[in-house]
């Protein structure tokens, strides 16, 4: 990777309005070495005797179109990483975007971090063309922006079959400086689980390749909700799929996010829970990486979740906890134990007595979700305030419980995944990109 002898990388700003572009050097300035251009011809001038690690291309200039500047340079200066400037609402397709970046062109002082997190993950690299692979594994159909999350919707390239699938990007309100990114590992899900719309899926469920996960981590970089976040992201398997079902690409895919070394990543996977011994060796595995489970329980009564999550059966509650609290003593990664209220079926002072018995003195938290409408087939929605209920029962308990909203409903303002799920914070969700 091209970059100057300081350490900060040498970067290229091309941009026709010069207003911008003084502005746009202002951001850029603090953590690069900047250099200017206004036009297509002098960008292409400078480019060929300079080193330089990074183009940052406006996609309209006023001597001709940035895109075609940006293909250009690609061809020229395979180690650096172009990155085009897109308008809002300007769609470049992504057969013109081969070895090339896009952010769109807003702010300037919110464009300098995504730009750099494109180079930080780039510049050790050994095979550029892996990551245009990673990319292609997926096409991005759109992106749509629900108050301040973005739900991007893509369909797998491997085939002419309708393998379609979502990821969920969103800074979470709680912890502003992280961007929290949701894949699927799976489009369906052999799991069948009553309350989870992935589980409904009957055609064409697959397992993704670690090309398939990583090309929605890679994507969602782009999203406009990246912008202006710290280094922090956190990856959840949560849209989708359980690693049970697909544990050796999982393992895969979280290596090759983290081979960067560059980015600060932590993993969440979200599980049913397996046989104990395969379980322990899948969980085993995940040792080596800054991994914390989410274990969907729901129920502590055997029948009752066997009823709601079938590939439960034959499963060791107890088992499965000894292996997460084994986890923690060797990771110190505390376990959350997930909860998806349900009226009439897991609701009761029972169940709170049941939970503080099976948590207390474990290194685990209690995650209590509501169950969003249409979610299960025969049972409503739940009040909030009997889940605020709930929720102040365990606490009273000494239990580290938390309240959360479900976003994977039936509901289309919601219809987010089965596995996003946030703090409530009134009537609506509000999270400034
Ligand atoms: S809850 Fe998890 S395991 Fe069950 S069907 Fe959904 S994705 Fe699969």
């Amino acid at each position: 990777m091209q970059h100057g002898g300081s350490g900060k990388p040498t970067i290229l700003l091309v941009e026709s309005d010069w207003e911008y572009l003084g502005r746009l050097k202002s951001h850029f300035k603090v953590v690069c070495r900047v250099l200017m251009a206004r036009t297509a011809r002098d960008a292409e001038s400078i480019a060929a005797s300079k080193r330089i690690g990074i183009f940052l291309i406006a996609s309209r200039l006023e001597d001709g179109s940035g895109l075609e500047l940006a293909k250009k340079i690609r061809q020229m200066k395979q180690k650096s990483v172009v990155c085009l400037m897109r308008e809002k609402d300007e769609l470049i397709p992504s057969h013109h975007k081969i070895g090339i970046r896009c952010v769109e062109k807003t702010e300037q002082g919110l464009i300098t971090r995504p730009v750099l997190n494109f180079w930080l993950l780039e510049k050790n690299s050994s095979n550029q063309n892996n990551l245009e692979e990673f990319r292609n594994s997926i096409e991005i159909l759109s992106r749509t922006q629900v108050e301040g999350l973005e739900a991007m919707d893509f369909r797998l390239t491997r085939d002419k079959f309708p393998r379609y699938g979502r990821s969920v990007i969103y800074r979470h309100p709680e912890h502003r400086e992280i961007i929290d990114i949701g894949i699927a590992s799976m489009r369906g899900c052999y799991g069948k689980c009553r309350m989870c719309l992935s589980g409904r899926i009957k055609k064409y469920v697959t397992k993704l390749s670690d090309y398939e996960m990583v090309g929605q981590f890679l994507h969602s970089l782009d999203s406009f909700v990246s912008y202006g976040f710290r280094t922090k992201i956190n990856v959840g398997f949560t849209c989708g799929g359980d690693f049970i079902f697909n544990p050796d690409n999982t393992y895969r895919a979280i290596k090759i996010m983290k081979s960067s070394g560059e980015l600060d990543l932590n993993f969440i996977i979200t599980t049913i829970g397996s046989n104990t011994k395969i379980f322990k060796s899948y969980v085993d595995k995940m040792m080596e990486f800054p991994v914390s489970f989410y274990w969907s329980v729901h129920s502590l009564d055997r029948a009752k979740r066997e009823w709601l999550m079938p590939a439960t059966k034959g499963q060791s509650l107890e088992d499965i906890r000894r292996i997460f609290s084994d986890y923690f003593l060797m990771t110190g990664r505390r376990t959350t134990l997930s909860w998806m209220l349900v009226h009439g079926f897991n609701d009761s002072v029972e169940d709170v007595e049941k939970i503080v018995k099976f948590v207390d003195g474990q290194p685990m938290d209690v995650k209590v979700m509501l169950l969003a409408n249409g979610c299960l087939p025969g049972y409503s929605a739940i009040t909030r305030e009997r889940g605020e209920w709930f929720v102040g029962q365990l606490l009273a308990h000494g239990i580290n419980a938390r309240f959360r909203e479900n976003l994977g409903s039936e509901d289309i303002r919601n219809k987010v995944s089965c596995g996003t799920t946030l703090p409530f914070d009134g009537q609506t969700h509000k999270f400034a990109a």
